[in-house]
């Protein structure tokens, strides 16, 4: 009798434990149930485990934290499958999703008086339904999935195009093309400037928190420079969070991004004030590493969203079109 309850309590405990991950990672339950009763007392939603692989996944963030309300997930990601060594994403199953990323992840080298647009040294290899970036030289994974991988190629393909009409290069071509002396320099420039990227990585691990069960939730994410050793983030979403859960999750000591709740100003139950955004402050405990949470309440109605469904729509006809063979598809935010 005893040895049953303690199985039930188990059973329970462990269900508890799996729907908390899924609330961070979106994850499918047989997936997250097998990934915590594998690693019994290991970290929920596991870190990475190096500086390498948390700088890429933060650097990941910041190139791809824009896509806001044209996608019905938080930048375009469907779910997170978190390990200590590599990061896999399930990305919307739309072109328009994978030429976005394909356009914000890739380096491209403008010449001496632009930067390396995208991310130095990023390359990638595609096997079977993964497409897996790393950090040529390094050991770092993000595999991404969840779409038809001939869309990479053919938006590969269009990148490409555009680059060299634009008389760029692209450094990204073939799985073990060294770094460029352009990428080097201004990676080693950046690292100067890059505080712990721990948070960012620690957020993209946790960006379903923001999912939206509306038809576009408006996620956007990015950071700037806040002062020497400092970024702050911000958090930026368009209506419909449970404010107190979002950040009782966020800052959760267990689960949380290793924030605490320094201000809030929440408005979601004060009659007549149904048109103010929330916001909220959270920091590190050493006050380094800040992170503003808002939310717009903007309210969206049938005309936006037949204009945003138009918006996709014409992406996806155009998504793996060059830049410079397209028709103006203008982007509504
Ligand atoms: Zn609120």
């Amino acid at each position: 009798m005893a040895a049953d309850l303690l199985v039930d309590t188990r059973c329970r405990t462990l269900s508890t434990a799996v729907r908390q991950r899924i609330a961070y990672t979106g994850e499918r339950y047989k997936g997250a149930h097998q990934e915590v009763q594998a690693h019994p007392g290991k970290p929920l939603i596991p870190a990475a485990d190096t500086w390498e692989q948390a700088l890429l996944e933060t650097e990941f963030l910041h190139r791809g934290g824009e896509l806001g309300s044209a996608s019905q997930h938080p930048m375009g990601i469907v779910r997170i499958r978190p390990y200590p060594d590599r990061l896999t994403v399930v990305l919307d199953n739309e072109p328009y999703v994978i030429r976005y990323w394909v356009d914000r992840l890739l380096p491209v080298d403008s010449g001496p008086a632009d930067e390396i647009r995208g991310i130095c040294g990023l390359r990638y290899s595609r096997t079977g339904h993964h497409v897996r970036l790393y950090r040529q030289d390094t050991a770092t994974a993000i595999d991404l999935t969840g779409f038809n991988p001939h869309w990479w190629d053919r938006a590969v393909d269009a990148a490409v195009v555009d680059a060299r009409a634009q008389d760029a290069t692209p450094c990204f071509t073939g799985a073990t093309a060294p770094w460029t002396t352009a990428e080097r320099d201004l990676h080693t420039a950046l690292a100067d400037t890059i505080c712990d990227p721990h948070l960012g990585s620690r957020l993209l691990r946790r960006i379903r928190l923001t999912a939206f069960e509306g038809p576009y939730g408006g996620t956007d994410l990015w950071s700037h420079p806040a002062g020497r050793q400092r970024y702050d983030w911000i958090l930026e979403t368009l209506r419909g969070h449970d404010h107190s859960k979002l950040l009782a999750l966020l800052t959760d000591p267990q689960t949380g991004v290793g924030l605490q709740l320094r201000r809030r100003s929440c408005y979601c139950e004060q009659a007549g004030m149904e048109d103010e955004g929330c916001t909220a402050v959270l920091e590190s405990p050493d006050g380094v590493q800040r992170l503003l949470v808002r939310d717009l309440r903007w309210t969206v109605d049938e005309a936006d969203l037949q204009c945003r469904t138009k918006y996709v729509t014409d992406r996806n006809r155009h998504a793996f079109s060059p830049w410079t063979e397209r028709e103006d598809t203008r982007a509504v935010r």
